[in-house]
């Protein structure tokens, strides 16, 4: 016959060593499972003699109530180990600086453009906005710039064909606006313009904002009290504004529109080549031929419009000196955005 204290011995040196429940259940089934090597002890008494039986079976009985109680002893101290270290895992200490949230920033361009509509929202006007692969019939002709008109090739053209083009300003959409409409009509229309350009201020495809009024007694006087009113919003200060004569064939009479510089306030640095000044957009009153071209009476109605690159403000209030990091995607550059 074995030794059972032996046996015992060796169990109850095996449960203390298990470090987790697996391992204590494994030694549990070894020696008290159906095959374990206490439990077949017990069916072996059948070989010992009468007088034997009683004394061995209940050494066996004693090993393995000990043996049993051992491991449940064993097992709560290994559970409550794991609960306290996944408590202590879990606690949260308040006083940690917090880790930072990766919140995205806004493109410089979709700031600016959100300055620009919330002045002109605020104004009451709509905003629109038309296809940007366009015909040469909206995007020239019916701007009164016809065929063989040398104002065409000023303005570096994507042509797909002879007809359909990348348009080359936003004005299209005043002319596809006031066809489907009947005046008044007080819309800007932002959105993407293209020419075969690219240096220091212009890029292949640049942001602009067509703003037209239209209504009756409109005059040049409004148009100026609007861009200045919209310019001094826009950069958060008092500015002075100047026309100069220009143009434009859709627009009779044309102004370019100057502000002081935003940088010396006038009084001249590089920014503004020292002149103080700083060109910002082109506009004037609507020529007579785009009205009657879309069916309103040029003597009736009278209006103004203006288009201006949303880019060029951009880089002017953000202080940016190449157009290009707008569109390089350098993610260092576009971090430094935050609304505003
Ligand atoms: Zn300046």
């Amino acid at each position: 016959m074995v030794d059972v204290s032996k046996i015992l011995n060796e169990a109850l040196r095996e449960c203390n060593d298990c470090a987790d429940l697996d391992s204590l259940d494994q030694v549990r089934v070894k020696y008290l499972g159906k095959k374990g090597e206490i439990t077949s002890l017990l069916k072996q008494l059948g070989k010992l003699s009468p007088a034997e039986r009683p004394r061995v079976g209940n050494e066996i009985n004693t090993a393995k109530t000990q043996l049993l109680l051992s491991v449940e002893e064993h097992r709560k101290i290994l559970e409550k180990t794991f609960l306290d270290q996944s408590i202590a895992d879990e606690t949260i200490d308040v006083s940690l600086p917090g880790r930072g949230n990766s919140e995205g920033t806004i493109h410089p361009v979709n700031l600016a453009l959100a300055r620009i509509e919330e002045f002109f929202i605020g104004l009451g006007f709509d905003i629109g906005e038309g296809p940007e692969i366009e015909s040469s019939d909206y995007n020239f002709t019916h701007l009164n710039i016809p065929e063989h008109h040398p104002a065409r090739a000023m303005h570096d053209t994507f042509y797909f064909d002879d007809k359909l083009l990348l348009r080359t300003h936003t004005s299209p959409v005043q002319i596809r606006t006031m066809e489907k409409n009947k005046p008044p009509f007080k819309l800007i229309a932002p959105g993407k313009a293209y020419r075969c350009d690219s240096d220091l201020t212009h890029t292949p495809m640049f942001h602009q904002v067509e703003g037209f009024c239209v209504d009756k007694n409109v005059s040049f006087a409004d148009l100026r009290s609007v861009l200045l009113d919209f310019f001094q919003f826009f950069f958060d200060k008092e500015l002075e504004l100047r026309m100069r004569p220009s143009y434009f064939p859709f627009t009779e009479p044309s102004a370019e529109v100057d502000i002081s510089c935003v940088k010396c306030d006038g009084s001249g640095c590089r920014l503004c080549s020292h002149t103080g000044w700083i060109e910002v957009l082109g506009c004037g009153m609507v020529h007579p031929k785009v009205l009657s071209g879309v069916d309103v009476d040029p003597e009736n109605y009278t209006g103004w419009a203006f288009g201006l690159g949303i880019d060029r403000l951009a880089m002017l209030r953000y202080s940016i000196d190449d157009l290009r990091s707008f569109f390089e995607n350098d993610i260092r550059f576009l971090e430094q955005f935050i609304r505003n």
